[in-house]
């Protein structure tokens, strides 16, 4: 094995969620080439300890105050070498570390923003996976990689399939030369067939069963990938990284969920990256880039997957696209609402106190209701996601929401 100091150092934000899981597993196959210098979670401490013991990064952060001290007692015996840092503030310090090469922001959610940004503004390797980041803050985000000369490595594995089609040469944010359009693969979700008028009776559980990507991902990940809010999300997001107006940027459903993303050129060229829906793929293919890197991933089974479907995304299905590409036309703080209503709103379809046709609604209401400003500053954008968050959960208790479009 080389040196320590010839290896990379990574911070992974969320390192016990889904993404971060896959990432270890990828870091695992290299030793050679990485080193675990922080890993962090919310408040699972057994999940926290087990990486600790396994990977012996510098710090280890909880966020929960009271799981720190109980992780801190754990690794007095397992790792006593990592120091564990607690809160907002310790996520934001291991993003930031000296020495600290390359960052897996895999955090769900708006709680992703500040690491992530921090990251940017040191300068790091961004793998980004917590496309919220984008969608909140995509101005000042891209500023901030921009100005401090971060390297941005969207781990979305359409984004990623997108970068994979672009020249090597590729830097993200600026409109690649010679494109007309991208096309994002959506599977359509497990309601896909399912009649219009059956999906307000459909459950929490229905809606995390998704067609294939079957990697215990986060819960609300799935519900986003039965509305499409996911791929909403995606759009603003590619936005943000290839440059593109909305016009640009199409979804087509793809069940088999084997083509993880188109580019078309002017001249009629089309460029398409395919594998198995296996997220250590995309995660490799960042960590490694400019090299490609094993990844542990199955070759992909042409002679099994046998046919490729694509059809239209049908916006009467699918509303929640629809409000996206609105709020990506509105434009400054819009997507900050829209993103901050989803998760309001998946929260309380997840606790079943509104049916899942009404998740549009509580978007679409919040959107109308708060007005969107311009996106300049994070506490503008901090303080528009409090107050949708708000006004989505007074919508939900009044009772006010509309029921399916
Ligand atoms: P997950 O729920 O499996 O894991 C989330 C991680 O974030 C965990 O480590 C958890 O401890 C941590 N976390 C949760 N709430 C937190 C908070 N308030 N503060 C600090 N840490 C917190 O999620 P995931 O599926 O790994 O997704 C992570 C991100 O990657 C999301 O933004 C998601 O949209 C994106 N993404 C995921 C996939 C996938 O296949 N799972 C694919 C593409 C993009
Ligand atoms: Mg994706």
């Amino acid at each position: 094995m080389a040196d320590s100091a010839t290896r990379s150092g990574i911070t992974i934000l969320g390192s016990t969620g889904s993404i971060g899981v896959n990432t270890l597993d990828v870091i695992a196959q290299h030793p050679d080439r990485y080193r675990v210098a922080a890993l962090t979670a919310n408040s699972s401490v057994d999940k926290l300890a087990e990486q600790c013991a396994r990977f012996r990064p510098d710090y280890a952060v909880m966020v929960d105050a009271a799981a720190a001290e109980r992780l801190a007692a754990r690794l007095r015996q397992q790792a006593p070498d990592t120091e564990v840092l607690c809160g907002i503030d310790g996520l934001v310090s291991v993003a930031g570390l000296d020495g600290v090469d390359h960052v897996m922001a895999a955090i769900v959610g708006a709680a992703g923003l500040l690491p992530t940004l921090e990251a940017a503004n040191r300068g790091k390797r961004v793998l980004l996976a917590n496309k919220e980041s984008l969608v909140m803050s995509g101005e000042l985000f891209m500023n901030a990689v921009r100005g401090h000369g971060a390297t941005l490595l969207p781990i979305d594995s359409e984004h990623n399939a997108i970068l994979q089609c672009l020249p090597d040469a590729y830097i993200a944010g600026r409109t690649p030369a010679g494109v007309r359009r991208i096309l994002l693969t959506a599977s359509g979700g497990p309601f896909r067939t399912l009649p219009p008028a059956q999906l307000a009776a459909v459950t929490p559980e229905q809606a995390c069963a998704h067609p294939n990507w079957v990697m215990g991902r986060k819960i609300s990940v799935e519900i986003d990938s039965a509305t499409l809010m996911n791929k909403g999300l995606e759009v603003i997001e590619a936005s943000w990284l290839f440059g593109l107006t909305r016009e640009r940027i199409e979804v087509v459903l793809h069940p088999q969920s084997v083509v993880h993303s188109l580019v078309e050129y002017v001249d009629g060229s089309v460029l398409a990256q395919l594998g198995n829906p296996d997220m250590r793929i995309p995660i490799s293919h960042a960590l490694g880039w400019p090299e490609r890197i094993e990844s542990g991933a199955d070759s992909l089974d042409l002679m099994a997957v046998r046919s490729l479907q694509f059809e239209p995304a049908d916006s009467g299905r699918y509303p929640c696209l629809a409000l996206a590409y609105e709020a990506l036309r509105a434009g400054g703080t819009a997507p900050a609402v829209l993103n901050a209503a989803n998760e309001v709103a998946v929260q309380a379809f997840l606790e079943r106190r509104i049916p899942f046709t009404s998740i549009t609604g509580v978007i679409e209401q919040t959107l109308a209701g708060v007005t969107s400003g311009k996106a300049a500053a994070l506490e503008d954008i901090l303080a528009v996601d409090t107050l949708a968050r708000t006004h989505a959960a007074e919508l939900i208790a009044s009772d006010r929401v509309t029921l399916a479009r």
